[in-house]
């Protein structure tokens, strides 16, 4: 809950559980402590502004994103989703440790506002057609070796996952369409934290 599209997805969320028949409970996230308070078993970091995000998250009031970057390295099959700026994140923690999810990416990677578009997206994740919505998005430069593509936009990879963690360079909460959400609260079936 740092900066960024954060209420769409737990709209998203809600509803696909809804659909899955799953009884969820959404934690909203701004500090260190509000994470280790819930320890929850799926993590999604939105989009919006990367530079802003780690302002206020590696921030003293916070402490926010060194502490989730630790749950993820200490939880590795715990399901991860970053959408935009959120995948920036996943690539670049830039906390010392490794990457979260292993890809190479490029801010702004369309250019400015005036080059953000929606256009149809194709994934086996979800197994077909998506509305990808492109906002002033990143674009991946190179696919680390622990990285599959999962996400295609006109033969360009734009979804990438490191076991159940994926990367996604559009904002799948704005689209209307939860088979992201869904795919995310599947693989979290099973897991413990
Ligand atoms: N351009 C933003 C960044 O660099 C990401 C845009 C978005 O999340 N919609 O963080």
């Amino acid at each position: 809950m740092l900066q960024g599209a954060r209420h769409a997805h737990i709209n998203a969320l809600n509803s696909a559980a809804n659909e899955l028949e799953m009884e969820i409970k959404v934690f909203e996230l701004r500090k260190d402590t509000d994470l280790l308070e819930s320890d929850p078993h799926v993590i999604i970091l939105p989009g919006g502004e990367s530079t802003t995000m780690r302002l206020i998250g590696n921030g003293t009031n916070s402490q926010l994103l060194p502490e989730l970057f630790k749950w993820m390295r200490n939880n590795p099959n715990n399901p991860v989703m970053g959408t935009c700026a959120g995948a920036i994140l996943l690539s670049d923690p830039q906390d010392g440790g490794g990457k979260i999810v292993d890809v190479q990416v490029n801010r702004n990677g369309y250019g400015g506002q005036s080059e953000s578009f929606q256009s149809i997206v194709n994934s086996d994740l979800i197994d077909g057609e998506f509305l990808g919505v492109f906002i002033r998005a990143p674009r991946f430069s190179s696919i680390g070796p622990k990285s599959i593509p999962v996400v295609s936009h006109d033969g360009e990879i734009v979804g990438v996952r490191t076991n159940n963690r994926i990367a996604l360079t559009f904002h799948p909460e704005l689209s209307n369409d939860n088979s992201f959400h869904k795919w995310l609260l599947s693989k979290a079936l099973g897991v413990s934290s």
